[in-house]
């Protein structure tokens, strides 16, 4: 079982687009709000858990690790796993 976790935001967008002549592209300012996610992946059971958090002190707060075993016990217990 591997796990990783992504940080991107809300304005993350490609640098490069189409446009028709005379169209103009109006970009948002600044890089929008920080989500992150963190997920967890097996090679019997595929995707096993996600888990979505907006980070900062006026949202979600911060992943702690107490996050993580929070995490982990959930798929644990809800899924067909056993200790090895
Ligand atoms: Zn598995």
């Amino acid at each position: 079982m591997t796990h990783d976790e992504c940080a991107f935001h809300a304005h993350d967008s490609q640098e490069m687009v189409w446009l028709c002549e005379g169209e103009q592209l109006l970009r948002k300012k600044g890089d929008g709000r920080a989500y992150m996610v963190s997920g967890f992946l097996c090679a019997c059971h595929g995707v096993v858990s996600l888990k979505f958090l907006a980070p900062g002190k006026n949202a979600d707060g911060y992943w702690t690790s107490d996050d993580m075993v929070l995490h982990v016990s959930c798929f644990v217990e809800r899924q067909d796993f056993e200790q090895v």
